[in-house]
């Protein structure tokens, strides 16, 4: 039987660049992966070109842009590798970048660098790769370590780090592996379900808005009260079935079955204010006095809702312009559901982080580890869920 220091399952962000890190450190590491392809979803990231961290995040603060059931657990491992970390990681590699906006950073050319760098990273630590190799049973040795039953074999590894990420994209390679192997060993979950993911409407009452599909316009979007409440400003997009874009994938993490979300569709202007003028000046229908506060689709989508918002709006009662103001400003709407994992960037929930060390990612039970997004740990959309692949990646393998 092969005896490994490390045996990580699962060859993508988290898992590779701990891999190599362990490697580097020493340590005579196996990295498993089912997939024929490694690193596909680095590949499929960031439009192809992998948002890979974000220049905003606030180590001291990580509740501003983490979720989980206790975001502060991901203090230690963000302020211990940070953006700038990695971004001198990617300069040692000659890899170009820039900024997005909001301290996105992106490839220049292509996610492909970065599995490239990744690998290169694991090279140099002397790291072995089975790939495509399935992980049928892992299991505590009786004289210490780990068994893992693989499809080439059984090996052995003082330690197993358990990098299989979360359930969104199954046809490029998620699975619960990770979530079944922490109730294997008896610790706690916080229930999955999708992040960043579009959400969808009843068919009828959709119908309004179906003809508005592909449209795109900056927003304001809110969901929750008080303690709850959580705002964004961000790019929508009508779909078919509902609503996508930034604004939508970011709210959607906070946003719970039967809960309404609500938006602003003309953030920038004080739409009262804005309709009253224009009615003490012009003679053009509503809808077209409309078209210069929000793209035109959405002005004849919206007056054709009600027959007091069909006429010029010289002519339109102040009560009814208010309501207009109010509808546009203040549209409230309930999500029926989501695109589900299919369409989902993150999972949100996964092992519960009371069972973990924040210094070393390392379980209750003794030489089994989890990293990167099987954790509850769940980011932003923006570059935030790699830092934390790389970051919970860097705490592990200085901890192993
Ligand atoms: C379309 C899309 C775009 C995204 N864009 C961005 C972005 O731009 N910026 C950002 O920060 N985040 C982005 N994300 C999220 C980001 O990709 C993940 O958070 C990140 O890849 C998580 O890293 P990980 O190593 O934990 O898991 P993964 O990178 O998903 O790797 C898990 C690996 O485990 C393997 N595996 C799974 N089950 C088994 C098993 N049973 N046996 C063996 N191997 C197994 C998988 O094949 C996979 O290779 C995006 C996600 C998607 C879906």
């Amino acid at each position: 039987m092969q005896n490994f220091d490390v045996v990580v399952i699962g060859a993508g962000a988290a898992g590779l660049f701990c891999a190599g890190i362990a490697g580097q450190r020493g340590l005579k590491v196996l990295v498993l992966d089912h997939s024929e392809k490694v690193a596909e979803k680095i590949r499929i990231s960031g439009g192809g070109r992998a948002n890979f961290t974000n220049r905003e995040i606030d180590p001291h603060a990580p509740h501003k842009h983490f979720l989980g059931d206790n975001p502060h657990f991901c203090r230690s491992a963000l302020s211990r590798y940070t953006p700038q970390d990695f971004v001198a990681l990617l300069g040692r590699h000659g890899i170009p970048f820039h900024e997005k906006h909001k301290g996105q950073l992106f490839c220049d050319r292509s996610a492909d660098d970065l599995i490239q760098m990744l690998l290169a990273e694991c090279a140099v630590g002397g790291v072995e790769r089975w790939q495509p190799c399935g992980v049928k049973a892992v299991r505590a040795a009786g004289g210490g370590g780990y068994e893992i039953d693989t499809e080439r074999g059984t090996v052995h590894s003082a330690r197993v780090v358990v990098a299989t990420g979360g359930l969104s994209i199954p046809k490029i390679g998620a699975t619960d592996f990770g979530y079944r192997l922490a109730k294997q060993f008896g610790l706690r979950l916080v229930e999955p379900r999708p992040g960043l993911v579009p959400l969808t409407f009843d068919g009828e009452a959709w119908a309004p808005y179906a003809d508005l599909s592909g449209l795109a316009l900056p927003v304001q979007i809110e969901v929750g009260f008080k303690k709850e409440h959580v705002a964004f400003n961000e790019d929508l997009l009508f779909t078919h079935r509902g609503l996508s874009g930034p604004a939508v994938l970011q709210i959607s993490s906070y946003w719970h079955q039967g809960m309404a979300i609500r938006v602003n569709l003309a953030p920038e202007f004080d739409l009262p204010n804005a309709l009253a003028h224009a009615k003490s000046q012009s003679r053009k229908l509503i809808a077209n006095e409309l078209a210069s506060l929000v793209p035109s689709r959405l002005a004849d989508a919206w007056a054709a809702q009600n027959a007091d918002w069909q006429r010029p709006i010289s002519e339109a009662s102040d009560k009814a312009l208010a309501r207009l103001a109010e509808r546009l400003a203040r549209w409230a709407l309930t999500p029926t559901g989501s695109e589900g994992y299919r369409k989902a960037e993150v999972t949100l929930g996964g092992i519960d982080t009371r069972e973990l060390s924040s210094q070393t990612m390392e379980s209750r039970q003794p030489g089994l580890y989890f990293i990167g997004e099987v954790v509850d740990v769940t980011g932003w959309l923006g570059g935030y869920n790699f830092q934390w692949a790389w970051a919970s990646a860097h705490a592990c393998a200085t901890g192993l």
